[in-house]
């Protein structure tokens, strides 16, 4: 269904070299960005997608997708990524590989200052995600690059019969560390408990791989070596138990935070820095949603974040819809 909002003239918005109004500016060009893109395109709206320097945000990271609806076999994310952008794309919505370094949302149009140009958007959309969380030990930041790694997917092959260590317990810890036994020759699983936070459908499948053991009940405290990574200092927490572990590599999978900084003091947050939104994904700025994991801090999902910037941007339609049409006919 299209709407007929020709009152935005929404194939010809105006444009600046350096200033271009738009109807639907969207921040970010994982599931969520992307879904709203697909649905405020099919309303005739042009959005424009930030999508930073990649496009995908953490699913293209994934090898498979396997609990996404409609891929009984999984999906590659990568090539999820790119269904979706095809999609949004033959619909009009337009993919600037561009980030928003300012926001002003006091006045309206909105002002987001990207590096090529300034949009002025009538109503915006944050789908900006979440990153990978450091685990902050001596070695970590040193040795990024050198052995630790937070993307199985990206760095899993430089680990050719080696011997890795996964920090984490959750989903993503189990699941990237099935994904190293590919190249691994050994995935050893650090845990902070004496239990996995996992699915049991994961925890099931590392426990029965032969490639996979456990530690629990313990942290890494330090990550040792000089142009690669050489080994680990490891500590029981029951016992109090220290030692060093020879190792090659180290991925770090213990959750993520979300990319709010560039809102902070405009938008309303939890204290965990998610953006706060009502059930139609409006934030306390009126025009301004929030979608997908930057406002999410619980389901964190394809799916769910792809639902949240549909229903984001079929909010942003209405809002066009009842607001600044009105204002324009004043
Ligand atoms: P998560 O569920 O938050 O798990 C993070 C893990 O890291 C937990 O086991 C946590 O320990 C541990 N941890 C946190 N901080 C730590 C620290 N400083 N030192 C050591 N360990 C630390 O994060 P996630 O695994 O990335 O998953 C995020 C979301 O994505 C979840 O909703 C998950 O279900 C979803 N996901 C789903 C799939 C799938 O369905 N196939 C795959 C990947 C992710 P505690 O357990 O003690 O808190």
């Amino acid at each position: 269904m299209a709407f007929n909002l020709s009152g935005f003239n929404s194939n010809n918005p105006s444009t600046s070299s350096d200033t271009e109004h738009v109807k639907v500016l969207i921040i970010g060009s994982g599931p969520a960005g992307l879904a709203a893109a697909i649905y405020a395109a099919r309303a005739d709206l042009n959005p424009v997608v930030l999508a930073g320097m990649e496009l995908g945000g953490q699913v293209s990271l994934t090898y498979l997708v396997e609990n996404y609806p409609g891929f009984p076999e999984g999906v590659g994310g990568t090539e999820l990524v790119e269904l979706f952008q095809k999609q949004a794309e033959k619909f009009g919505a337009r993919i600037e590989f561009d980030s928003a370094t300012e926001v002003k949302l006091q006045q309206r149009p909105f002002e987001v200052v990207t590096y090529n140009k300034v949009y002025r958007a009538e109503t915006l959309i944050i789908a900006t995600g979440a990153s990978s969380l450091h685990l902050n030990v001596p070695g970590e930041k040193e040795l990024t690059g050198k052995g630790v790694s937070y993307c199985a997917t990206c760095d899993g092959w430089f680990f050719k019969d080696k011997d890795v260590i996964v920090v984490g317990g959750g989903d993503s810890a189990l699941e990237e560390g099935i994904f190293l036994t590919r190249y691994a020759k050994s995935v050893t699983i650090v845990h902070r408990r004496d239990a996995l936070r996992a699915g049991t459908i994961l925890q099931k499948r590392a426990k029965e791989n032969p490639k996979i053991k456990f530690i629990l009940n313990t942290v890494l405290t330090e990550i040792i070596g000089d142009d690669a990574v050489k080994e680990v200092k490891l500590k029981n927490v029951v016992t109090g138990e220290e030692w060093k572990q020879p190792i090659d590599g180290v991925f770090v999978f213990i959750g993520h935070a979300p990319n709010t900084q560039l809102f902070e003091g405009q938008l309303e947050m939890d204290s965990g820095k998610y953006i706060l939104t009502d059930r139609l994904m409006q934030t306390n700025v009126e025009g301004v949603f929030a979608a997908g994991e930057a406002a999410d801090p619980t389901y964190r999902q394809v799916i769910t974040s792809a639902g949240m910037g549909a229903a984001a941007a079929m909010r942003a339609i209405h809002y066009l819809q009842e607001h600044v049409m009105q204002e324009q006919i004043k």
